[in-house]
């Protein structure tokens, strides 16, 4: 049945219903004064693409335990998380989106126990919860880690006690749940595709599902394709996306905790891990590979046709991608990963892989995941030739585009709040600081 859309106007308009654009319409529900919301999403139900449980990590990172991050980003990433834990203490009191555990990186060999051992002393001033593990103590939290493993081999571990193990997408639905709760008229367009949004008049205009809706602010939080949006309205030409799809292996039972291993040098996405699926605990996830693929979405061909929408051929595009594929060491990680999505070899190659963290695993144990894991859409300057590993956010004119590989998830209320701050600046409303800071910044 044909939705009807009443009143056409809105104060905002949100383009895509993953753990980014709900998030956004949960803060400006209930801590701005913006009376009018609209939220489109092409699907049927809120989170289906990278805010899907099936498809992350589930991981919040607090930046404790991700040797990739500097203590710089490990701070703000860490004041992201805290506003998600704090929203999952106060309204998840019955675990229905989140599950806590343990979480740790593991040093192995000389080399690694050295940097983890260097890395606790700056990294335990920012977390004091912090701890510095070795074998005897770890066997008694993981025993998987240490059986069978190689007595000479030295190994430590850097354990933090927040291992929150997250559903994006439950989280995305409580996100809307309680902003239905408010006094803003908040509407989802649920199975709306928005194929393009034109200017006029100093309004935005959008098709959606047959009707013209209007606003003044708009906010695409549409993933990897914000970017499409972005460069239709002229903004945005010096990047292109190289989509890195992640894929998941699992097993039973063989970890209780979420398991990190040390990130190397140079590459630029992060190591595998193992951990309890959050929704069942008994199930054990490995990963994610990083295999480049030219899809904005996985098991989604269509979006084949995105993505070329988005690289167009371009020769800046192409010469960008050739400088950056020269270091040899992330040119031989784009292969390897590529081959552990594949069958038999995949397998045999991520065993060894997982063996960093469970030595005694076996063939059996463990089985390709089919069906999980998503697309990460990392950035690429095409000016600088370099491969960016943040979030973009571009800025035009009352238009914010919101690009979120990982840990988009994690940063998603702190995203909402600048987001918040820079909308009520937009519509000449008030954003409640204190309320939330009161909130979502209380120790808990
Ligand atoms: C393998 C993998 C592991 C990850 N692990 C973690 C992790 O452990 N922790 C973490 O914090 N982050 C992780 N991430 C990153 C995290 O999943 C993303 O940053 C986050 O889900 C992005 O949310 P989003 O709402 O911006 O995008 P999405 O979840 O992709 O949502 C975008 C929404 O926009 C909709 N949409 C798109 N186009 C249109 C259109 N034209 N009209 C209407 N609607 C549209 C889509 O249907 C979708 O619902 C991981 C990502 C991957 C791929």
């Amino acid at each position: 049945m044909k939705q009807k859309i009443s009143p056409a106007i809105f104060d905002v308009i949100i383009i895509g219903g993953g753990i980014s654009g709900t998030s956004l319409a949960y803060v400006l529900s209930k801590y701005t004064n913006v009376k009018n919301i609209a939220l489109l999403e092409k699907y049927k139900k809120l989170a289906q693409v990278n805010s899907a449980n099936w498809n992350n990590s589930q991981t919040l990172h607090f930046g404790d335990i991700e040797t990739n991050y500097t203590a710089e980003k490990a701070k703000k990433v860490k004041d992201g998380a805290d506003l998600v834990k704090n929203y999952l203490i106060i309204h998840d009191k019955n675990k229905k989106i989140h599950n806590k555990t343990k979480k740790m990186v593991l040093g192995v060999g000389k080399e690694q126990v050295k940097k983890l051992e260097e890395r606790y002393k700056e990294f335990k001033n920012i977390f004091p919860n912090l701890s510095l593990l070795y074998k005897k103590e770890l066997a008694k939290i993981e025993p998987n880690i240490t059986k069978d493993r190689n007595p000479d081999e030295p190994i430590v571990a850097m354990v933090s006690e927040d291992g929150y193990a997250v559903d994006f997408g439950r989280l995305s639905e409580s996100f809307i749940s309680e902003a239905e709760k408010s006094n803003t008229t908040l509407k989802c367009f649920m199975g709306c595709e928005v194929w393009d949004i034109k200017k006029k008049d100093g309004m935005y205009v959008a098709n959606v599902c047959g009707e013209m809706i209007q606003s003044k602010v708009v906010v695409i939080a549409a993933g990897s394709h914000s970017l499409k949006f972005a460069q239709q309205l002229g903004y945005a030409d010096d990047i292109i996306l190289l989509p890195v799809a992640g894929s998941f292996y699992k097993g039973s039972n063989l970890l209780k905790n979420k398991v990190y291993t040390t990130q190397i040098d140079k590459l630029p996405f992060a190591a595998i891990h193992g951990d309890p699926d959050v929704n069942t605990p008994s199930i054990t996830r490995f990963g994610p590979t990083a295999k480049v693929l030219p899809i904005l979405e996985r098991r989604n061909l269509k979006s084949f046709y995105y993505f070329l929408e988005i690289f167009q051929f371009r020769i800046d595009a192409i010469i960008a991608l050739l400088s950056i594929l020269k270091d040899r060491t992330l040119f031989n990680y784009i292969i390897k990963e590529f081959l552990l999505d594949m069958p038999i070899i995949g397998k045999f190659l991520f065993l060894k892989e997982i063996k960093k963290i469970i030595p005694s695993i076996k063939w059996k144990d463990i089985k390709f995941a089919r069906k999980y894991g998503g697309i990460r859409p990392q950035i690429v300057n095409v000016k600088t030739k370099t491969l960016d590993m943040g979030e973009a956010k571009i800025m035009g004119d009352n238009i914010i585009f919101n690009i979120t590989p990982s840990p988009g998830a994690t940063t998603c209320l702190k995203n909402a709040e600048n987001d918040a701050k820079t909308i009520t600046k937009m519509l000449n409303k008030r954003f409640n600081e204190s309320k939330f800071s009161k909130d979502l910044r209380q120790i808990l």
